[in-house]
């Protein structure tokens, strides 16, 4: 067995691997372990010695993979996904960036797939077969995606890929039903609690990172380490509704307008006499009406894509704390 992973990606590990399928498509909300498991099932495939249940975790391949060079696995990502999650980038890729011609791409290059379709016509380094690991797979532009539905309809034989998605509407029809999908399974509460207990998160917080997270285990880890104190994130509602900047001053924006899409997701619900999801209903100021909280949703949405790229993000954070207050001080 490999290094620890959470025990529902060993169950879908297990289940996978008992079927047969040259190419996977794993798809689900974010933050239920797509890329784990994707990882998990290529570690398999290479393995010199694999189990029912996985790779041996000792052989070179594993160790190849671990150390992130493994001449029969391509990885394809964007550049920044590649950084985050410690790949190498190719050297040519990494010459341009380290001299400042240009940013690490935020989409899967077009090279980087002229790559990754040449890696498929080669042989197996290691006899085994190859593997491709395309995450997140929804960051393939048309051209790329293109190349790529190419290799799927005809693999050269020994490779199989795995494609892990946060967003399985925004690929080609094409490329889905080129693969098998799976749907990521949402874990129990108690077995979160356990593996999160495990990295050392105390259960009050676990739990107020999970509500965060709206039940995602990876999310909920990520806040953890951010070293964000849970309750934090609890004053964030009442915060925002007296039009204080500082309850979202330690969010880069992205996070920020999350974190306002949350709260606005969970004022809905109250309104419509469900239950909050992200905040506890004590935490929450009392909803407007749902017109404002409409529009408050559709301007947040529309904020969220240009959140990456803010032209201020101080003055930004600002009018959407303005925003959001105005929202949740109107009547109608
Ligand atoms: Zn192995």
């Amino acid at each position: 067995m490999g290094e620890a992973v959470a025990p529902w990606i060993a169950a879908q590990r297990q289940a996978l691997l008992a079927q047969r399928g040259h190419a996977w498509l794993l798809h689900g909300p974010s933050g239920l372990g797509q890329y784990a498991l994707a990882l998990e099932l290529v570690r398999a495939w290479l393995c010199d010695a694999p189990t029912g249940h996985g790779a041996c975790g000792q052989c070179a391949s594993c160790h190849g993979v671990d150390v992130r060079t493994h001449a029969d696995l391509c990885v394809l990502m964007p550049e920044t996904q590649m950084l985050a999650l410690g790949w190498p980038l190719p050297e040519k890729a990494q010459g341009e960036i380290d001299d400042k011609k240009r940013k690490p791409s935020r989409e899967i290059r077009v090279e980087a797939m002229r790559d990754a379709v040449e890696f498929a016509q080669r042989t197996s380094a290691r006899g085994r077969g190859k593997a491709v690991l395309v995450y997140p797979a929804e960051q393939m532009n048309h051209v790329t995606a293109n190349a790529l539905l190419k290799t799927l309809e005809e693999p050269p034989g020994d490779v199989r890929f795995v494609l892990a998605t946060e967003a399985a509407h925004e690929l080609l029809p094409t490329i889905r039903s080129r693969c098998l999908g799976h749907t990521m399974l949402w874990p129990q509460a108690q077995d979160m609690q356990a593996w999160l207990a495990g990295q050392g998160v105390a259960q009050d917080a676990a739990d107020a990172f999970l509500r965060a997270a709206g039940g995602r285990p990876d999310d909920a880890l990520a806040l953890a380490r951010s070293g964000r104190s849970p309750q934090a994130w609890a004053l964030i509602p009442k915060a925002v509704a007296r039009g204080n900047v500082s309850a979202l001053a330690d969010l880069d924006l992205p996070q920020a307008v999350d974190a306002l899409q949350k709260l606005c997701h969970d004022l809905l619900a109250l309104r419509v006499g469900a239950a909050p999801r992200y905040f506890a209903q004590a935490d929450l100021p009392a909803p407007p009406g749902v017109g404002p909280l409409t529009r408050w949703a559709r301007l947040l949405a529309k904020e969220a894509r240009t959140a990456e790229h803010p032209f201020n993000a101080g003055l930004m954070l600002e009018s959407l704390v303005a925003q959001a207050r105005q929202t949740l001080h109107s009547r109608h």
